[in-house]
């Protein structure tokens, strides 16, 4: 089958891979669309700890697709059943597993990261995925490519719980990519007072206005201070931490979403502004199947839309022309697809 490789030095490649075989309990899925995420292009870029330098690894951690065969064990499922897949699942008896927080697991394992993913015709979904619920039957009349990148928005509804939105908040986002985009789109479901979307990009900022938010141009127009109640950081930058220290009102509840480029050991924060202010200050990371499926029955039920993240469709084996549209900011949810 054909299938988008990762190996090193880091880079990936369209090769033709043996399909996988399934054990008795475990289930193939003929992955009908994938989507490209953040986490794909740093490790097309740089690697990753959890694919060792001398082995490959097929990406891919955004998908859907149609059962193609289930092991003798499986009973839940039918041949020919569409389907989401959560990538992470955990060992299932250590403290965090026991608590559903699988994605915490220190044993847990990921498809597209740690074993292979559905950036190929064909993946196989382990005995434990299968076990702990991480296939979601779909409808079959929905559009796969919408729905592709339900673990991205499984992330982001996992970063909103803690910062507790409702209808008095005024709500201020740094970074209008797809993770920023759906925490708007978040905002909005909570009924809060009002979303403000804060980027370096004037062209980001138009799409974030024509979506109904207010923004502001970072290094043209000032962040006012003491103003919000709640602040998603989804951009990888330093200063944007230290802006929502600044921008919080008292009590606010800020969430440093985005992940900071390993080179930065340290961001010098005014924690005193967090006693004052008696801020929360929280971090979230990665996503559980019970985000997973509260992200995608938002999506099903269309109470939340996120069809306009898709920018770009294209077909598997041009998966490095879209790697290099998310470099360039050209693009926000890439989807690549086997059958095109
Ligand atoms: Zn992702
Ligand atoms: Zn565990």
């Amino acid at each position: 089958m054909k299938a988008a490789v990762f190996s090193y030095p880091p880079g990936v490649e369209i090769k033709e891979v043996d399909p996988p075989k399934i054990g008795r309990g475990e289930v193939l899925v003929r992955v009908e669309a994938a989507a490209l995420c953040g986490t794909d292009l740093r490790i097309a870029r740089r690697g990753h700890g959890g694919i060792p330098e001398d082995s490959s690894r097929i990406l891919g951690h955004e998908f859907v697709g149609i059962i193609e065969e289930l092991g003798t064990e499986v009973a839940d499922y039918q041949k020919g059943m569409r389907v989401a897949v959560a990538p992470n699942f955990g060992c299932g008896k250590c403290w965090y597993c026991i608590q559903g927080l699988t994605h915490h697991c220190l044993e847990g394992k990921s498809l597209g990261i740690t074993m292979d993913g559905g950036f190929a015709e064909l993946v196989r979904i382990p005995e434990k995925a299968v076990a702990q619920g991480n296939i979601f039957p779909l409808p079959s009349e929905i559009e796969p490519n919408k729905v592709a990148f339900g673990e991205a928005f499984a992330c982001a509804f996992h970063g909103a719980l803690p910062l507790k939105m409702g209808v008095n908040d005024s709500v201020l986002i740094f970074g209008v990519g797809p993770i920023g985009l759906m925490f708007l789109e978040l905002s909005r479901l909570y009924g809060v007072r009002e979303v403000w979307m804060a980027d370096l990009s004037e062209k980001r900022l138009e799409m974030a206005r024509s979506l109904g938010s207010k923004t502001i141009l970072i290094g043209k127009e000032e962040i006012p201070e003491n103003r919000f109640d709640v602040v998603v950081v989804a951009a990888p930058s330093p200063q944007a931490q230290q802006s929502a220290l600044l921008a919080a009102r008292l009590l606010g509840r800020i969430n440093f979403f985005g992940g900071l480029p390993p080179q930065i050991k340290e961001v010098p924060l005014p924690s005193n502004l967090i006693h004052y202010k008696e801020l929360t200050v929280v971090g979230t990371t990665k996503s559980n199947n019970f985000h997973f499926r509260s992200a995608l029955e938002l999506m099903l039920t269309g109470r939340v839309d996120l069809s306009h993240l898709v920018t770009h469709v294209l077909p598997l084996s041009e998966i490095e022309q879209g790697l290099k549209l998310m470099e360039k900011h050209e693009a926000l949810k890439v989807v690549v697809r086997p059958d095109y």
